[in-house]
């Protein structure tokens, strides 16, 4: 992490008094009220992306919400350098764009601070022009600091095609940079990628769970030898359903009594991997933000201990959490049903609590793929999941709950 960002110890303490705490708990009641208005807060450290030589806030704001609603929020994010802000046409039911849009036009001097992300779900020539171009109009930008191809799962996407439709979008000044996200088959994603010369940025499903895996340890290393950027999403290692687990009791237990939450620990374990640029939250809230800048702030490392009791609850709850190793079950069923997204879905609905937003996700599965789930015979499916997830009882939850 930079050391030129005024991170001191000094000046950590300076933010936990902020946070009205003395310590990383988060404290909502005293940030809403926060330092005087021309107080000049520490700012959130920065890193490089890739090997674009950009600078980036290494938290990233996750506007997977209202964001219309919530413009307070991204003031605040500024003042404490969250400078990275990430939205796709999709978040907040459509609002995300939209709210960012207003904030740049209230505050047009503050476009140039921030690196504004957004994600097409369309992937051929004529629907990602049309996708940047509504986007670039929802959010008044004129242009995208990264755009990425949103969430895909085959390397056969990053084709010659997509290629020259993002060298034509960048000379055309209306985006710098060019990747995608990933949640499903994310090493091979990562590893293709690196052979290609094109791509410039990548967020990626990454947690304590799977960032010590040698799989992912080859395709992260194969991004940065490659000079592709890296950002993390989905960090505290949800799953699809929530397992109880002694030793998540005593992460928690043991995190509190050192000043953090587990939930900031998680976070910390990324940041510890100089690899990746930024990690991507959803920050809804006034708390969570502060909650995050405060784990950003913090320089402590997590101990070994720390990260075997990390492992410890990892191996406990694994028969709840998909890593998307999506080539695994869907070759098994003949790619007859998505089953790492409907594990996804289940992951915003019974760890997130999200339930608008997991039935809407669950919606765009065609319909008739709805239609036939519960006659797929998972059981070749379930034989092979290194997880051992029961894959038929929970898709038959999906069907029952988010249909
Ligand atoms: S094989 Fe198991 S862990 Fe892997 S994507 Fe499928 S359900 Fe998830």
């Amino acid at each position: 992490m930079s050391e030129k960002n005024g991170c001191s110890r000094r000046n950590f303490f300076k933010i936990a008094t902020a946070l009205g705490a003395g310590s990383l708990l988060p404290s909502g009641a005293a940030l809403a009220e926060g330092e005087a208005e021309n107080s000049n807060p520490v700012k959130v450290p920065t890193r490089t992306f890739g090997k674009t030589g950009v600078k980036v806030s290494c938290l990233a704001l996750g506007g997977m919400f209202d964001t219309a609603t919530n413009q307070l929020l991204l003031k605040q994010a500024l003042r404490w350098g969250v400078t990275y802000w990430d939205t796709a046409p999709s978040y907040g039911n459509g609002n995300s764009e939209t709210g960012f849009g207003d904030f740049f036009k209230k505050y047009p001097e503050t476009r140039k601070e921030v690196f504004f992300v957004t994600k097409s779900e369309k992937f051929d020539p004529e629907g990602l022009s049309k996708s940047l171009d509504e986007s670039l109009q929802r959010t008044n930008a004129k242009y995208f600091d990264l755009f990425f191809l949103h969430g895909i799962k085959d390397p056969g996407l990053l084709n010659e095609q997509t290629r020259d439709w993002a060298k034509n979008a960048k000379a055309q000044g209306k985006i710098k940079l060019f990747g995608f996200s990933t949640h499903a088959n994310m090493e091979d994603m990562l590893l293709a990628a690196s052979k290609l010369g094109w791509i410039d940025g990548i967020m990626l499903r990454y947690d304590f769970r799977i960032m010590g895996t040698d799989k992912m340890r080859s395709a992260v290393d194969a991004c940065n030898k490659a000079g592709i950027g890296l950002t993390a999403m989905k960090t505290q290692g949800k799953g699809a359903v929530a397992v109880d687990s002694q030793a998540e009791l005593e992460l928690s237990s043991r995190f509190i009594k050192r000043g953090f939450t587990d939930a900031q620990a998680k976070l910390m374990a990324v940041w510890q991997e100089p690899k990746i640029s930024a990690l991507c939250s959803e920050m809804p809230n006034m708390t969570i933000l502060m909650s995050n800048i405060a784990a950003a702030l913090e320089r402590t490392k997590l101990t070994a201990g720390d990260l075997r009791l990390m492992d410890a609850f990892a191996r406990e709850s694994s028969p709840g959490y998909c890593p998307g190793c999506t080539s695994v079950c869907e070759t098994a069923i003949g790619h007859s049903a998505p089953v790492g997204d409907i594990m996804r879905f289940l992951m915003y609905f019974n760890s997130y609590g999200e339930a608008d937003r997991a039935r809407r996700c669950f919606a765009q599965i065609p319909q008739e793929t709805r239609d036939r789930l519960e006659t797929i015979d998972f059981s070749a499916a379930e034989r092979l999941c290194p997880q051992k997830i029961e894959i038929a009882k929970l898709v038959r939850q999906a069907v029952k709950t988010l249909g």
